[in-house]
């Protein structure tokens, strides 16, 4: 256990809330039923931001073999996010020029999802996995993988065997990794000399933008603007020479990086036009940041207030989805079975189970017909569109839909 409050680029005192969502259970740690009558372990949701990097950040509290040993979550279940994958891989293929001479390690490569697509095109692969359960899945897949955290260490030992990257890549890690320093450093260690990184992150502007403050849990350990991760990239001797703004997790940065002394690579427009955005915005002032709190408390109250008048005219609510973002946003307001009859589910891993914390039971998405709520709470607003079609029946009997983020919005 590790409670000091530093910062874990810089090393400065955290003294400065981000935003503090009270004590949480972990998001991903769904119940059994018979855990409902058990001690359930809670933890400190309470973000920083670093008064001298700006780093916002998540203080480590539990070791990250802890976390991720069981993760449930396998990327290939999603259609839209192999599309992703497709994608990335023809651009990148197109761009770089990458072939059967390459080398691609992707860090945190989950069941190998996006690895597929180079092994298609035939340019060599490599995943690096600390899932074991999930490691196995694309081992299944022939695609090459090993079973481990990805850091100075990992990057050493594949650079005593000869192994270095063409391509470097790590999509949704960047924010999960405790030991930001490390894990930097160890990419610099496993590029080759004109080799290319890009990793994908959600975006720090669009988090504050758009209020997304339930996609804080404590698998995320930190928030990045782009300003403060490329002085990460940095202070490792990485320059970012391009980015991209992607739609996905509800607004992502994908940045591209090179050894800082490869004069190959130009550093594009789209660098200093964000830059300059995010400075317009106040991403260089501590101000901007420690004024996100109260949008949150009053999104927490207008959530509340919509809900008990609701409730008191008789009116009933389901949940659908069980993300991890539900769980940040329902235990921070509260809201349990008094509010919230159910949830509902597609995936079997999470049917039968209950909500971390507020102990909300997720059923199979059929169990709505039969009750037939007046409202449905979709809690992964990210897809509120493709729930919204699959959902559209609700309206047979005047269900109405409803999302919490940005603010409280009754869709008829
Ligand atoms: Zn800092």
């Amino acid at each position: 256990m590790n409670n000091k409050k530093q910062c874990r680029f810089c090393a400065n005192p955290l003294q400065h809330t981000f935003v503090d969502l009270g004590m949480s259970p972990m998001a991903n740690s769904y119940l059994k039923a018979e855990q409902l009558q058990r001690m359930e372990p809670f933890y400190p949701l309470h973000t920083y931001v670093c008064g001298k990097c700006y780093l916002v950040q998540l203080p480590e509290f539990e070791s990250p073999e802890h976390i991720f040993s069981d993760y449930a979550y396998f990327s290939s279940y999603s259609d839209s996010w192999l599309k992703h994958a497709r994608d990335y891989t023809d651009r990148m293929i197109s761009r770089f020029g990458f072939d059967q001479h390459s080398q691609v390690i992707e860090i945190a490569s989950n069941d190998g999802y996006l690895l597929q697509y180079f092994k298609e095109k035939k340019v060599p692969v490599l995943g690096i996995e600390p899932a074991a359960n999930v490691a196995e899945a694309a081992i299944a897949k022939q695609i090459p993988t090993i079973v481990k955290f990805f850091g100075t260490g990992t990057a050493g030992e594949l650079a005593d065997e000869g192994r270095h990257a063409d391509l470097l890549l790590g999509n949704n890690v960047l924010a999960h990794v405790p030991d930001l320093n490390d894990f930097v450093k160890g990419m610099k260690i496993a590029l080759k000399q004109h080799g290319i990184i890009t990793m994908e992150f959600p975006h720090l502007m669009r988090l504050m933008e758009e209020n997304q403050f339930d996609t804080i849990y404590h698998e995320h350990f930190s928030y990045f603007s782009f300003i403060t991760v490329k002085e990460v990239f940095a202070s490792h001797g990485l320059k970012i020479f391009d980015v991209d703004e992607l739609s996905t997790h509800g607004g992502s940065l994908r940045i591209y990086a090179c050894h800082s002394d490869n004069s190959s690579k130009l550093i594009e427009q789209s660098v200093s036009a964000l830059i300059k955005r995010e400075n317009d915005t106040g991403f260089n002032k501590l101000e901007h940041y420690v004024s996100f709190a109260e949008k949150v408390k009053q999104t927490k109250r207008n959530i509340l207030d919509f809900m008990i008048r609701e409730k008191e005219r008789g009116k009933s609510f389901v949940g659908y989805g069980a993300p991890a973002k539900g769980n940040t946003l329902l235990n921070y307001c509260g809201i349990r079975t008094d509010f919230i009859d159910y949830t509902v589910d597609r995936s079997p891993h999470k049917q039968g189970h209950f909500l971390p914390g507020v102990h909300i039971p997720i059923c199979e998405p059929d169990k709505i017909k039969e009750t037939r709520p007046d409202y449905l709470v979709i809690l992964p607003w990210n897809l509120k569109d493709e729930i919204m079609e699959q959902m559209s029946y609700i309206r047979e009997w005047g269900g109405k839909f409803i999302v919490f983020i940005p603010v409280v919005r009754v869709i008829d």
